[in-house]
């Protein structure tokens, strides 16, 4: 199928590689134009260099620092002065893994800004210009960590549990102005997040890096990863008309681990 988001103007945040990067390219093969944005310009650019090329979309980059507030108003301002954004996701994010007692303070605090306050930041000066377009899709990029607990990484569980609840309770405040408001909760994608999840995991619970996949795989019904295309065929559902009565869901993409 193509063309389900023809018309359509998509800000990425984290759209430089992995999941955002599939995002990107699952976007533009459905016709979306993207803005995408990243902190490394050179990996920025060289990914929407890529995506002009492939899919002929029209593709804007925004290099900044999503934690950044006043960065964050002038990426939206400039997307407002192009005829706005009517898909927002945000999917910006980082992951630290450590045992409770071993985390700082400031652990809690780095994780909490990156995959939540910058949420709230991107969300707030795109909120306004989607509802007076007259509506739009927000995706968040939360986690299997933000529905359930994982032992050694407490500071990123807690930053996808605030995610979820923003998501719940965002939907709930603007459906009545058209703009629906979801998460998508994966289990590990394979990412270069995930290359250092393992490695920390296996780290942090003596193993070797091999030892820590094969347990991470045996406690997964499906017996692998998810890939990154696969979250963008969901974020693809969430963005588009397709999922029109969806809203405030945080949908697992779990392999069957969860079925509650
Ligand atoms: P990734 O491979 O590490 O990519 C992260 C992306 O976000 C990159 O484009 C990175 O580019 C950008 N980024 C990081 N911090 C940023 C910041 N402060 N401002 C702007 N951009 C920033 O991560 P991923 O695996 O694709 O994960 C994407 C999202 O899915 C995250 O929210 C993650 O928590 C979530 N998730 C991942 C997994 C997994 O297993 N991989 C599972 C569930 C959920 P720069 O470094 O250039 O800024």
């Amino acid at each position: 199928m193509s063309g389900r988001l023809t018309g359509k103007t998509a800000l990425i945040t984290g759209g430089s590689r992995g999941i955002g990067l599939a995002v990107a390219e699952a976007y533009a093969a459905e016709g979306a134009n993207l803005l995408l944005n990243a902190r490394n310009p050179d990996t920025l650019t060289a990914a929407a260099d890529r995506l002009r090329e492939r899919f002929g979309v029209n593709v804007d980059t925004a290099a900044c620092d999503v934690v950044d507030r006043d960065a964050v108003a002038a990426m939206a301002a400039a997307a407002e002065a192009r005829g706005g954004i009517d898909i927002l996701v945000n999917n910006a994010g980082i992951h630290r893994a450590r045992s409770f007692l071993d985390y700082s303070a400031q652990d809690f605090r780095d994780l909490f800004e990156v995959n939540f306050i910058s949420v709230v930041h991107v969300t707030q000066c795109v909120l306004p210009g989607m509802i007076a377009r007259g509506g739009g899709s927000i995706v968040n990029l939360a986690s299997t960590a933000g529905k359930w607990g994982t032992p050694n990484q407490s500071a990123y569980n807690v930053s996808k549990h605030a995610l979820v609840g923003l998501t719940r309770c965002l939907a709930l405040e603007v459906a009545a102005r058209n703009v629906r408001v979801n998460a998508i909760c994966p289990w590990i994608v394979e990412t270069d997040m995930a290359t250092d999840f393992i490695a920390e995991h296996a780290r942090i619970a003596g193993l070797s890096v091999e030892q820590a996949a094969t347990n991470f795989l045996n406690s997964v019904p499906l017996k692998r990863y998810v890939q990154p295309a696969e979250v963008a065929q969901m974020a693809v559902f969430l963005g588009s008309a397709e999922s029109s009565y969806v809203n405030g869901q945080s949908i697992a993409i779990d392999g069957g681990r969860t079925m509650i």
